[in-house]
């Protein structure tokens, strides 16, 4: 049987896997990128129905092609696939899709990695997983082990007639959380949403969208100081032609605002007194963001328009100042739990010695410890902006360039009789 054999193997065709075969296309390293669904499957139905980009279509892409439309509107979520697509057409990338890598591990006897797929086994130098940032759902263990009320993780939600009649409880406000939150409002429903400790930058201040503050003031570029402590859920929002996340509106419509869910006890829940913290730590980065921006502008001496009134904030609302600590859901009238409490990633098919003791990847800017392998698309992979799609385009580039070098180290032989004595 003949082993087809490859230099570079990208996992995953998302972004992260159309970034990274565009790099190795110009730097001409032989590759092949496997996708077990379609190209950019996860913005195709792994979003909820109505979701767009959180950033405009100006920001939000890759440096060689515009999306079709207004630059400055929020894209929905079938053009984001669409882009894609077209993306990885424009270069002829070579994808093939349906098809699943279930292991991949390093030979003993010779450099590389042999790679068992859903299609045979594919021998490869270099291993690139593009598998994702935000792959499984996760739960925490506090959920209630019942089945009084419907459950699911806010990557199983697609819209609001999934949902029994009833009032729906919002288990994080992060930005799927509040635009899901958000939604169900809409849809006549009684929200409760339960808020942990979040950013909230404004959709926009003095005529500039928020990703265009983050850009100019070196934020989309800040690294990740401590591994496994940079995350903090960011509540922002491209729905309904884009706005700023403000909890003091949401909850004048009628929402309940909750502070961190603690424990659940049979049909009784309770909640940390933190959320009065929680939205005072919200507002400091909202106004910390307004600060920042008033001050650029004045150094540079930019004419943009001044914008008092985005400090203007609407009076507390009852459930702020007298938060609720317990809530009795059947008296509530809940009967659906949405968990909208972040994502894991999955690499049981990477058997290779790249990971710590608590199997999170070891790499640097992707590149991991274990010779060959890499790492693309993960959250502060290199900055902030690495999950993103712009940000990730920049870390493919990164690690291309390392995937190169080490081919033109390979290349090099020492050929003694060239040598004068
Ligand atoms: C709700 C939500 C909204 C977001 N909105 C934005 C936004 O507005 N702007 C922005 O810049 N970012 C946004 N992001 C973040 C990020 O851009 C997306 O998560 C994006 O899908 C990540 O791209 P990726 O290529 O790294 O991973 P994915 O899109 O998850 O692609 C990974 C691919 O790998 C494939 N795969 C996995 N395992 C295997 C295997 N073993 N074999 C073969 N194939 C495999 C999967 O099928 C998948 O297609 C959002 C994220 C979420 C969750």
């Amino acid at each position: 049987m003949t082993i087809e054999t490859i230099d570079t193997l990208v996992v995953g065709a998302g972004q992260a896997g159309v970034a990274m075969s565009e790099h190795l296309t110009k730097l001409d390293v032989p590759h092949i990128v496997l996708e077990r669904d379609r190209i950019a499957e996860k913005w195709r139905t792994g979003r909820w129905d109505s979701l767009v980009m959180n950033g405009p279509a100006w920001h939000d892409r890759f440096p060689n092609l515009d999306f079709d439309g207004d630059p400055d509107e929020f894209p929905n979520k079938d053009q984001v696939a669409d882009y894609f697509e077209s993306y990885a057409k424009k270069f002829n990338a070579p994808i093939r899709t349906g098809v699943e890598v279930h292991n991949v591990e390093r030979n003993n006897d010779r450099p590389g990695f042999t790679v068992e797929t859903s299609k045979g086994v594919i021998e490869a130098q270099r291993v690139i997983a593009a598998t994702g940032p935000f792959q499984e759902g996760v739960i925490p263990p506090i959920a209630p082990n019942s089945h009084s009320r419907k459950q699911m993780h806010s990557a199983e939600y697609y819209n609001p007639e999934q949902l029994p009649e009833g009032a729906v409880m919002v288990i994080g406000a992060g930005s799927s959380g509040v635009q899901i939150a958000d939604e169900l409002q809409r849809s006549g429903r009684k929200v409760y949403l339960s808020i942990g400790s979040h950013n909230r930058p404004p959709r926009s201040y003095r005529g500039r969208d928020f990703v265009w503050w983050l850009g100019v003031l070196g934020l989309w570029d800040l690294e990740a100081t401590q591994p496994g402590t940079e995350h903090v859920t960011i509540a922002v929002s491209g729905a309904y032609g884009g706005h700023s996340i403000d909890f003091r509106k949401l909850a004048q419509k009628g929402m309940t605002l909750l502070g961190l869910t603690k424990a659940f006890d049979n049909h009784k829940v309770t909640f940390e007194s933190d959320l009065a913290e929680n939205i005072a730590f919200g507002d400091n980065n909202y106004t910390e963001l307004l600060d920042a921006a008033d001050a650029y502008i004045e150094r540079n001496k930019l004419d943009l328009p001044e914008e008092p009134e985005a400090r203007k904030v609407l009076p507390d609302p009852d459930c702020l100042t007298n938060p609720v600590l317990e809530l009795d859901l059947d008296k509530a009238g809940v009967t659906s739990i949405i968990w909208a409490t972040g994502y894991k990633v999955d690499f049981s098919w990477l058997n290779v010695n790249a990971f710590d003791d608590k199997n999170q990847p070891r790499h640097q800017r992707g590149v991991s410890i274990e010779p060959g392998v890499y790492f693309l698309g993960l959250p502060w992979l290199s900055r902030r902006g690495s999950s993103f799609i712009w940000g990730v385009w920049h870390d493919a580039k990164h690690i291309a360039d390392h995937i190169a070098i080490q081919r033109s180290y390979l290349d090099y032989h020492y050929d003694a009789t060239q040598r004068k004595t």
